[in-house]
């Protein structure tokens, strides 16, 4: 198996190969890179995957993430030796995706205006540190370990850090996380305190503290875990892989996620690439992107918003140009990306061009919602027994707001994903004490 898996830029016009321990997130021009393979797994997969949801005692057939590993097979090892298995892959007990899968829930299906058979929504809260990052921190860990690489490195104020830090403990390994120095509430960062992890504090925003995390890593021995690094999108591929798996690789028509960095969509998108050319899949589900009003990069671009012109992937040739233009505007007018919910307060999405290209494969849309939306969409999700984080609420009025437009057909069936659990616990507490939000229970004295 050797030779099979290799690194790729991204950009059709330079497309520079490196080998798969190449550890740098760019090709040497600062495109992105993308993980590929060179061998095509063959659908008979999908029986030995549906056979490792009885583990019998392999954490890497309990991993929602390892159980496709020839899906992911960067590592080039023979995926069926569990002992070569347990020399590379990186899992927490097996414990990454194995929760997660799509589920109906009826309230959130009323609320849409969608019947209940035709609504999945599927939560990736349930992950080991509350958030769909695991399924990418397993692989981008593993990868890391791959390649000798003894710190990791990440900018974050949330969820990252917490996955980072929690993989970083559980293999010994050190774990540094960038932070704007005096702009984020400490308690975002308690998980990654409470794994060990060492916090820095950048002078400047968000995106400093991401250039200096870069900066660090490159030249002080760290390695990069953000959703820049192309193994952080293989691990995500297996959130739509699962979703796939459970309604028997039948593809929805829809696949809805809220948009931030849009590792997210970048991962579906190559998912369902490679599974339409290896033969898995014929029928091609569309990608919707619900952005908060207050970041809402990708939606403005996409929909021509900005100059009036719309941003695509245009067969590789995206421009560019505009994006950079859209940024200058944005630090111009001191437009900074504003909404409560701060996992998609992301004014420069990092993958955007692969988003792009997810959207261009899929037919995908992009859309916007509000915060007082996103709250309703978190508070009917709970309503059903579920936990999610206020930016996953975005799925489900965004959904709703698809269908209102009649760009979701009635009986299109949907799944939407619901990225995170809840974790700032005074937001459902002040959404249910006004009375006046839609799903609101008030304590009775
Ligand atoms: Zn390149």
């Amino acid at each position: 198996m050797q030779g099979n898996a290799h690194l790729k830029c991204i950009n059709p016009q330079c497309g520079i190969e490196y080998p798969i321990e190449y550890t740098s997130v760019q090709c040497e021009k600062g495109h992105l890179l993308d993980v590929k393979y060179k061998n095509k797994p063959s659908p008979e997969l999908k029986e030995i995957f549906y056979k490792r949801r009885n583990s019998e005692g392999s954490i890497f057939n309990e991993s929602g993430v390892w159980r496709f590993r020839e899906l992911l097979n960067f590592c080039q090892i023979d995926t069926e030796d569990i002992k070569e298995c347990s020399k590379y892959l990186v899992s927490l007990d097996g414990a990454e995706g194995r929760q997660s899968k799509p589920y109906h829930m009826s309230k959130a299906a009323d609320f849409i205006g969608i019947s209940n058979e035709n609504l999945w929504l599927q939560p990736e809260g349930y992950n080991p540190s509350g958030s769909f990052k695991d399924n990418g921190m397993a692989t981008a860990v593993t990868h890391a370990k791959m390649t000798g690489a003894k710190k990791i490195v990440c900018a974050s104020t949330g969820n990252t850090s917490a996955s980072a830090g929690m993989f970083a403990a559980n293999e010994g390994i050190k774990c540094d996380v960038y932070i704007p120095a005096g702009q984020i509430a400490p308690g975002k960062l308690s998980q990654a305190y409470q794994f060990g992890a060492q916090i820095v504090e950048v002078n400047g925003n968000f995106d400093d503290a991401l250039k200096q995390s870069l900066d660090d890593a490159q030249n002080h021995d760290g390695y990069t875990v953000n959703s820049v690094n192309p193994f952080r999108i293989e691990g995500q591929k297996t959130i739509p892989f699962r979703a796939l798996e459970y309604l028997n690789w039948e593809a929805p028509d829809w696949l809805v996620y809220p948009g931030g960095a849009l590792g997210n969509i970048s991962s579906c998108g190559k998912a369902l690439m490679e599974l339409h050319e290896w033969g898995w899949i014929k029928k091609i589900p569309r990608i919707a992107v619900i952005n908060s009003e207050g970041a809402s990069t990708l939606s403005d671009l996409y929909n021509g918003k900005f100059e009036n012109e719309k941003l695509r992937w245009n067969d590789g040739n995206p421009n560019t140009e505009l994006i950079s233009r859209y940024y200058d505007h944005l630090d111009k007018e001191g437009l900074r990306p504003k909404t409560k919910a701060t996992a998609i307060q992301i004014g420069r999405p990092a993958n955007i061009l692969k988003g792009l290209r997810a959207l261009e494969f899929t037919n995908g849309i992009a859309t916007t919602v509000s915060d007082s939306e996103m709250l309703d969409g978190m508070s009917v999700v709970g309503l059903n027994g579920f936990d999610c984080e206020m930016a996953s609420g975005a799925t489900v009025v965004g959904i709703k707001k698809l269908i209102s437009e009649g760009i979701i057909k009635k009986d299109d069936v949907v799944v939407g994903i619901l990225t995170g659990r809840q974790k700032d616990a005074m937001i459902p507490v002040d959404y249910h004490r006004n009375s006046e939000n839609k799903f609101a229970i008030p304590p009775k004295n």
